[in-house]
């Protein structure tokens, strides 16, 4: 599931063209948005809780040899299994492994985008395990066979007409069922699962070194469910997501739900440190954590690209971002969507697999600006831009029509020719006429370029203003002279 050359561009064409899609993307995002700007603002000093995190993260970056070493070693002194996976195969074996170690048949998951990354599901059902995901969102695009277009509204997507008529489908329910009725429906499916399944296969949103402790943050309670009733547990980790000490992540806790629903806490948060212990009424009889590098341990090497290590995946900066608000999740091509799979998906697949990525951006600087553990998504942007010119990785147009723009603007003369020729060329409707290059088709098809002033700003630097510029000038800082209709003037 890598990139091919240029599928961005065919993907968010798609997308762009599917109104019901794009307004459910906007809605939820919007909505996500709104919330998240209010629960930021009841913190007292949000920027320093940033900061806070951002220096948490750099420091076990900075570290992570110890602190996982100290995590694994909690874990197996309180009965746990700790396996390390260089790569998504060696991740996907060792749960496979553990599987038939339990003879395993069925396995109940939540939320976990690290299962998508190792393409976790396809590895199970090819071994025979039956697989349900239990988060509502999973379950619904389980059923399409679809994959995440958000980090945390996996379906955000989905119109709800679309989830309505799959529910009538598979579970008989009325088209016009409510939200409520929908939900009760697949919790009184999804509940049974539990009880028969062998192996519950969650994600890990923290894990702490010195107790030896996953997290599992989440609203639905399906987390818990899956970690807590089925005999094995397995927990999934990519190896950044390692934090030192327990004390540390009361930050966390705050920053995270705020940062991805504007919500001051999930309803459910699950601390678990290793198996049922023998005191304890219920709990899984075995638990594992598998940390996967997956090309993480190339990115703690690139100190241009290190901090998106930081991230704790809460999917603030796709929800502001003005290119995922339009072209979805689906567009980026690969797990990772919004701007910091703009940087990951290249940072991890490399900038050969991923090219067109880094360019999916307009760099407003919301990314940068809203991340709650300060990522400097925009920079990297750049930086992944430059190396993918430098490689050769630009299409063979767009990399000519920057040459040319480049000798352009690198050559005074050239640059005043061209001027001259726009302001002297035929204007209609005061704009140029479009120019035949097949280069600027595209871009031309919503676009015109606007006429240039009557005199170039070298030439008024030149020469000063005359009198018809002083009051083109005046006329300009009075404004438009035109009255607004008498009909808006009136006193309601
Ligand atoms: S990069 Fe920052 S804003 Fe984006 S998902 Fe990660 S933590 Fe959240």
């Amino acid at each position: 599931m890598k990139l091919e050359i240029n599928e961005f561009g065919t993907a968010s064409k798609r997308f762009l063209l599917n109104h019901e899609l794009r307004g459910a993307t906007m809605r939820g995002t919007e909505n996500w948005n709104g919330k998240r700007a209010t629960a930021y603002g009841e913190l007292d000093d949000v920027e320093a809780m940033k900061q806070y995190a951002a220096t948490v993260k750099d420091h076990t970056l900075a570290n992570l040899d110890h602190y996982l070493a100290l995590l694994a070693d909690n874990i197996e002194q309180r009965g746990g299994h700790v396996h390390f996976a260089q790569d998504a195969q060696a991740a996907r074996e060792a749960v496979l492994a553990v599987a038939r170690a339990a003879g395993a048949r069925r396995v109940v998951k939540s939320k976990s985008m690290l299962s998508e990354e190792i393409e976790l599901n396809g590895a199970l059902e090819q071994a025979g395990l039956n697989v349900v995901e239990t988060d509502l969102g999973e379950y619904i695009l389980q059923m399409e066979g679809e994959h995440p277009s958000h980090i945390v509204g996996p379906a955000m997507h989905k119109p709800k007409d679309e989830v309505l008529r799959l529910f009538h489908r598979l579970h008989e329910m009325p088209l016009d069922a409510s939200v409520d009725q929908l939900a009760a429906k697949a919790r009184e499916v999804i509940r049974d699962e539990y009880l028969t399944a062998d192996i519950g296969i969650s994600g890990t949103n923290f894990a702490v070194a010195e107790t030896g402790s996953v997290v599992t943050v989440e609203n639905e309670g399906n987390a818990r469910l899956t970690t807590s009733v089925p005999r094995v547990h397995i927990a999934l980790m990519g190896m950044e997501k390692v934090i030192p000490r327990i004390e540390d992540l009361g930050v966390f806790l705050k920053l995270l739900p705020r940062a991805a629903t504007g919500q001051r806490s999930t309803s459910f948060v699950s601390i678990i440190t290793g198996p049922k212990r023998a005191e304890e009424p219920e709990g899984p009889e075995e638990f594992h954590l598998v940390i996967v590098d997956n090309g993480r341990t190339g990115v703690l090497a690139d100190p241009e690209l290190r901090s998106t290590l930081r991230c704790i995946r809460c999917g603030a900066c796709l929800n502001v971002c003005p290119v995922y608000q339009q072209v979805g999740g689906h567009s980026y091509g690969w797990v990772y969507s919004g701007p910091i799979g703009s940087v990951l998906n290249p940072a991890l697949l490399g900038i050969e697999e991923a090219k067109t990525l880094p360019f999916a951006s307009s760099l407003c600087g919301a990314c940068g600006e809203v991340c709650p553990v300060k990522i400097p998504l925009p920079q990297q942007l750049v930086a992944l831009r430059q190396r993918a010119v430098s490689h050769g990785l630009m299409a063979v147009g767009e990399a000519a029509g920057m040459r040319g723009f480049g000798s352009l603007m690198g050559h005074p003369s050239l640059y005043r020719l061209a001027n001259a020729a726009a302001r002297f060329s035929p204007k209609k409707d005061g704009k140029l006429p479009r120019l035949a290059l097949p280069m600027l088709r595209e871009w031309q098809t919503s676009r015109n370029f606007p006429a240039p002033a009557p005199r170039s700003f070298h030439d008024l630097w030149r020469t000063g203003l005359n009198q018809e510029d002083l009051t083109r000038a005046d006329d300009t800082k009075q404004g438009p002279n035109h009255q607004p209709p008498e009909s808006s003037r009136e006193t309601k």
